[in-house]
């Protein structure tokens, strides 16, 4: 048996004839930018968000970045402005901090993989003007309390949802928690286009208009450019695609979640750690993560029995060369997901038959 970690050429097969079809009538249309299908999914998504805006962007790195691009310029931060995000993550949360000029400092995470406010608390300076909650595997942060935190000290909240579309806790959305939020739609994500994509939430109208002028190459009126902007568009095709897959993401996040609850009641293998103390509630399962001490040699067992598996993130963003600076700190939960992680395959697609599969393999393992 052959099991890969996701197969997009079957995800995008599922949707079907829908998909070309949309796509095939943009070609036709002629409008390739700024068109009717960027405006349907920014009204869609914003609602589907429980957002007032939805400002559609080329990628998630964008997202991220021209949010603190456009809270510095309307704040007034200053370079070198601290802004506070988990060791454990995807590069981007960390980048996008210096392409705005700031500068990123690193907080653990907790139990649940996501940074908490216990974890923050230590890292918040005079000088913190905004912190970056991850919902790392598409889990939630638990915002109550790092919102109850960063606004006691009137600091700034933009999320980093871009692992998780349609995740909620507490009635209220990702997406539609902190000031800001950013979504990323490259294909692998729970709503993927078919290359790089992405959105920034947020109520504020301000902020929306500052985004959408940074995302312009700082122009609001053709031509006429008020701040040294960037060129961030998501193109009608992709929009179109994301038109396609949205009204079926709950569905699809739900199957997820069938995965992962298969997953929680059968695998029984004590070197094996489940990830939330095996609860399904929150999540939506970007990634269906567990915990072993000898990872290597499990991701070994199992690519020898047809079972692809990967690691996210064999590196903490505090230990890559690109972050030299900060080598000598040390996050101890960050560094101990990174040496066990495994990351099964969990999409909307296993069969019951495969499932059985990889649970008779990982329950082998010794
Ligand atoms: C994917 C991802 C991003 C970046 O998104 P791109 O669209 O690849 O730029 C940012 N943060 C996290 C947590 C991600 O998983």
């Amino acid at each position: 048996m052959h099991i890969p970690y996701y197969d997009l050429q079957q995800i995008s097969a599922s949707f079907e004839p829908q998909l070309s079809q949309r796509i095939q009538a943009v070609v036709a249309g002629g409008r390739y930018l700024h068109g009717e299908e960027l405006a349907a999914f920014e009204r869609d998504f914003a609602r589907y968000v429980g957002a007032r805006h939805c400002i559609g962007v080329a990628n998630g790195l964008d997202a991220l970045t021209l949010v603190l691009m456009a809270w510095k310029r309307l704040k007034g931060w200053g370079d070198g402005d601290e802004v506070c995000v988990p060791a454990l993550t995807f590069v981007a949360t960390a980048e996008a901090v210096n392409r705005a000029g700031l500068r990123p400092v690193f907080c653990d995470v907790g139990k649940d993989f996501v940074m908490t406010e216990q974890t923050l608390l230590p890292h918040l300076t005079p000088q913190t003007r905004a912190v970056i909650p991850v919902h790392l595997y598409g889990h939630p942060c638990p915002m109550d309390s790092i919102n109850a935190l960063a606004s006691s000290r009137g600091i700034m909240v933009l999320e980093d949802a871009a692992q998780a579309h349609g995740a909620s806790t507490g009635g209220h959305k990702t997406g539609s928690m902190g000031h800001a939020a950013a979504f990323s739609m490259y294909p692998g994500k729970n709503l993927g286009a078919l290359g790089d994509g992405g959105c920034v939430t947020t109520d504020n109208e301000e902020l929306a208009q500052t985004v959408r002028m940074f995302a312009n190459y700082g122009a609001q009126q053709k031509y006429v450019h008020r701040v040294q902007g960037i060129n961030s568009r998501l193109s009608e095709i992709q929009a179109a695609a994301l038109n396609v897959k949205l009204p079926r993401l709950d569905a699809d996040n739900a199957r997820r979640r069938n995965v992962a609850r298969f997953y929680n009641t059968h695998i029984t293998n004590p070197l094996v750690r489940l990830p939330y103390e095996g609860r399904v509630a929150q999540s939506v399962f970007h990634i269906y993560p567990v915990l072993c001490r000898r990872r290597d040699k499990l991701q070994q067992y199992l690519q020898e029995r047809g079972i692809e598996t990967l690691i996210h993130y064999p590196i903490p963003v505090h230990k890559q060369e690109a972050y030299a600076a900060y080598n000598a700190q040390s996050f101890p939960m960050a560094e101990l997901v990174a040496r066990e992680v495994l990351s099964l395959p969990i999409t909307q697609f296993l069969t019951e038959e495969e499932l059985h599969y990889i649970v008779s393999a990982v329950n082998a393992f010794r």
